[in-house]
């Protein structure tokens, strides 16, 4: 069997090199209609994204997955950069997002399913395409995606979800890619879960994001664990979903059930929330800073920290 490696955006690294890694993060987001959704979701400046990141290095971070999917205000270019200039690893990620962040007549709404997939598929092997907004740019740059990221609205699965999925799924299943997928609150996750392994998507491949905000029922959680699946928990320090007392305390009790293997936690980012944009944001070093420390008083251990923050990130952006 070939070695495994993890795709950033600069190049493929040896997965002993990840290190602390948070797997859901915005770096760099267009203006464009995510901002019309809402304002938070523009992450422009690249001078102070560089500084977000270098405070995040400074405090033991190491690498990072940007959420953001083509054509949705993802600008890879930019991620290239940064990589470069910062050292930091970076991953990319192509997919699709939630379908109001797409304006009317957005591409992704009418291209079929097969040439979706060929996308997707081109942009884990062979670059990235240039274009942000509506208008699709044929133009491919040599920064890869390294990820399939996917979003599962409170329709589920209508037609429209279906066909991106399978499309999706398509080029998970033809290359390995990990593929990473937005909860919704009031959305099925186990209906999804059923959806991608009929299609050949193996659970061990998946991380299930926001699972913290968008579902408070722990069987759920213990079900789509006990499939396989990993699962993201990406509302630390958002106060206005849960405090980070309640984050921790479910933390600990799915560490207490024995599944240190199969969590992730990240912030999610957004313009509001990092430090270079907004003086009073918690920053994207809050995890290492601050909620950490809050987790080890919560009781869990310097190893479960490093299963929750290298070793499970290095085996999921594995292929
Ligand atoms: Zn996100």
């Amino acid at each position: 069997m070939a070695t495994k490696m993890i795709r950033t955006v600069l190049r493929d690294i040896d997965p002993e090199l990840l290190g602390y890694t948070q797997c859901h993060e915005h770096l760099m987001l267009t203006k464009g209609q995510s901002f019309l959704c809402n304002p938070a979701l523009c992450i422009d400046d690249p001078t102070k994204t560089r500084e977000e990141l270098l405070r995040y290095l400074q405090n033991g971070g190491r690498s990072l997955v940007d959420a953001q999917p083509v054509g949705c205000g993802r600008d890879s270019e930019a991620l290239a950069a940064l990589m470069e200039e910062t050292g930091a690893n970076i991953i990319a990620s192509t997919g699709f997002h939630k379908l109001e962040f797409y304006p009317e007549g957005h591409w992704i709404k009418s291209m079929s399913e097969e040439r979706l997939s060929e996308l997707f598929l081109a942009e884990l092997s062979d670059g990235m395409f240039t274009g942000t907004d509506a208008e699709f740019s044929p133009i491919q740059h040599s920064a890869r995606a390294g990820i399939i990221k996917t979003a599962l609205d409170v329709c589920n699965l209508d037609e429209p979800y279906k066909r991106l999925f399978r499309a999706a799924a398509s080029a998970q299943v033809a290359t390995g890619a990990p593929m990473m997928v937005h909860i919704e609150k009031g959305s099925d996750p186990e209906l999804l879960l059923r959806f991608l392994d009929d299609l050949g998507v193996r659970p061990e491949s998946l991380y299930f994001c926001h699972m913290d905000r968008a579902c408070d029922q722990i069987d759920i959680f213990f079900n789509v664990l006990r499939a396989g699946v990993t699962l993201e928990f990406d509302t630390i320090g958002r106060f206005k979903y849960h405090s980070d007392e309640y984050e921790c305390a479910l933390i600990k009790q799915l560490l207490d059930n024995g599944y240190e293997d199969k969590l992730l936690i990240s912030l999610d980012t957004t313009r509001d929330r990092l430090k270079a944009y907004n003086g009073n944001a918690i920053g994207l070093d809050y995890i290492l800073t601050a909620f950490l420390p809050m987790l080890r008083r919560t009781g869990v251990s310097d190893s479960q920290i490093g299963k929750l923050t290298e070793e499970n990130p290095k085996r999921i952006l594995s292929w």
